[in-house]
C-alpha cells in the first residue's frame, strides 16, 4: 500500500521522469541559469493554454500579486476590496504598497468572495478589486467585473489555486481564470495545479501597455537595460523551472481531471454523511479542486480531525484563522466589520489529501476512516 499524503509530487514525477530530467539538464548544459529561450517559450505556451495575449514569468505567486498592484495607478491609501477567507500573500501585499486592504465576506457554498459584501464595501477610494479562485473554482467574474465597471475599478485575479479552471458566462461563452480581469496572477509552488520544483509564479493581461508595465517592474524598473524609469523589483522565474513547467504544462489539463475524478469518488463515498456537507461548484464554473474541502458541521470539525490524525489519515485546515482575526491586519479592521461566514466555516472546513496520483484503494482507505468516525459517534 502506497502511503498516504496530502500531495504526492514523487510519483507525479516518477512518470514523466526521463522528459523532466532531460529539461533540466539541457538547462545545466547551456549554462543560461536566468532568462533566456526556455522561460520565454514557456511564457508563449502558457499565454497559448489560456488564451491571453501576453503572460510574464515572475518569482512567485506573491511577487506576481505584488507587481500587478504596482502595475496600476493606485496611491498610498487608496481601498483594495478583497476577501476574508483566503491565504495570507493575497492581502499581504496590498498593505506592503501601502494600500488599504478592505476584507469582505465569503459565500458559504463555494467559500469565494460574496457579490453582494463587494458591493458594500465600495467607497470612492476604492479603486481595486482582487477576487481570489479559492480551492480551485472561479469567483464570480461576471458579476465582480459589472461591479468593477459601473464603479471605475480594477480587477486582479488571484489564479494561484484555479489555473486551468473555467468560468462560464451568462451568454455562454467560456474563458480561464485569470484572464478576465485586468491583470491574473498565478503560482507554481510545488503543490500547486501546475507546479514547478521550487518557486515560481506569473502575471496575465490582455492590455498590451499593462505587460509592458509588468516586465519592466519584475525587472528593476527596466526596459532598456542600466535605464531604470521606475522603481521596481527583481523578480523572474529560474530557466530550469521554465523548463520544468514545459514539460508539463501539457499535462495540466489531464491533471486536473485527476483531481476531478478522485473529487467525485470522494463526493460519492461522503454524501450520505449527515454532518458533512461535500463541496459545491457554483454553475458558472468548473471546478479543478486544488483543494478538496469539507464542511463539518454540529461542531465536529476537530473531532474528526483527531481521529484522522490517529488514524494517520493526512488532512489539513485551510483556513483556521480568518484573516479579519489575524494580528497583522489588526489596524485595518473596525468596529463595524462583520464576517460570521468566514467565521463559521474556519471552524468546519477540512480538507482531505488531494492530488494527481490518488488512487482508489487510498481514497478507499481515507473514506473508511471518515466513515468510522461518525458511526462511532452515532453510538455515543
Ligand atoms: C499559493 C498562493 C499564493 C502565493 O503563491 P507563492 O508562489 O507561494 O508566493 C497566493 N494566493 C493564493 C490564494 C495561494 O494559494
Amino acid at each position: 500500500m502506497k502511503p498516504l499524503q496530502m500531495v504526492d509530487l514523487k510519483s507525479q514525477y516518477l512518470r514523466i521522469k526521463p522528459q523532466i530530467d532531460s529539461a533540466i539538464q539541457g538547462v545545466i548544459d547551456s549554462c543560461q541559469f536566468v532568462k533566456g529561450a526556455e522561460v520565454k517559450a514557456f511564457e508563449q505556451e502558457l499565454a497559448q493554454y489560456l488564451n491571453v495575449k501576453h503572460v510574464v514569468a515572475c518569482g512567485n505567486g506573491t511577487d506576481a500579486l505584488q507587481v500587478a498592484l504596482m502595475a496600476l495607478d493606485l496611491k498610498p491609501g487608496d481601498e483594495v476590496i478583497t476577501t476574508d477567507f483566503t491565504f495570507i500573500a493575497t492581502v499581504e501585499v496590498i498593505a506592503l504598497l501601502g494600500l488599504k486592504p478592505v476584507l469582505v465576506d465569503v459565500d458559504r457554498e463555494t467559500f469565494n468572495i460574496d457579490i453582494q459584501e463587494i458591493e458594500k464595501a465600495v467607497t470612492p477610494r476604492t479603486k481595486a478589486i482582487v477576487p481570489v479562485h479559492l480551492f480551485g473554482q472561479c469567483a464570480n467574474m461576471e458579476a465582480i467585473m459589472e461591479i468593477a465597471a459601473k464603479h471605475n475599478l480594477y480587477v486582479v485575479e488571484d489564479t494561484a489555486q484555479a489555473l486551468g479552471a473555467e468560468y462560464r458566462f451568462s451568454n455562454g461563452s467560456t474563458k480561464k481564470a485569470g484572464t478576465i480581469g485586468n491583470i491574473g496572477c498565478t503560482s507554481f509552488f510545488p503543490s500547486k495545479n501546475l507546479g514547478c520544483y521550487g518557486d515560481g509564479g506569473a502575471l496575465f493581461t490582455n492590455d498590451d501597455a499593462l505587460a509592458e508595465q509588468i516586465r519592466s517592474l519584475t525587472n528593476h524598473g527596466m526596459k532598456v537595460r542600466y535605464h531604470h524609469d521606475q522603481i521596481g523589483v527583481n523578480s523572474r522565474l529560474d530557466t530550469i523551472q521554465a523548463a520544468i513547467l514545459r514539460v508539463k504544462l501539457p499535462h495540466l489539463d489531464e491533471y486536473n481531471r485527476a483531481r476531478r475524478t478522485a473529487a467525485e469518488k470522494y463526493n460519492t463515498a461522503l454524501s450520505e454523511i449527515s454532518d458533512i456537507e461535500i463541496p459545491a461548484t457554483a454553475a458558472f464554473t468548473n471546478h479543478i479542486f486544488h483543494q478538496y474541502t469539507l464542511k463539518v458541521k454540529n461542531g465536529r470539525r476537530d473531532a474528526l480531525k483527531r481521529h484522522l490524525d490517529e488514524q494517520g489519515i493526512p488532512n489539513m485546515v485551510y483556513y483556521p484563522i480568518p484573516l479579519h482575526q489575524q494580528k497583522a491586519f489588526a489596524p485595518y479592521m473596525t468596529e463595524n466589520d462583520n464576517f460570521p461566514i468566514s467565521e463559521a466555516i474556519s471552524g468546519e472546513v477540512l480538507s482531505l489529501p488531494m492530488h494527481t496520483e490518488l488512487e482508489d484503494e487510498q481514497i478507499e482507505r481515507i473514506t473508511t476512516a471518515v466513515k468510522a468516525f461518525f458511526v462511532s459517534v452515532e453510538q455515543v
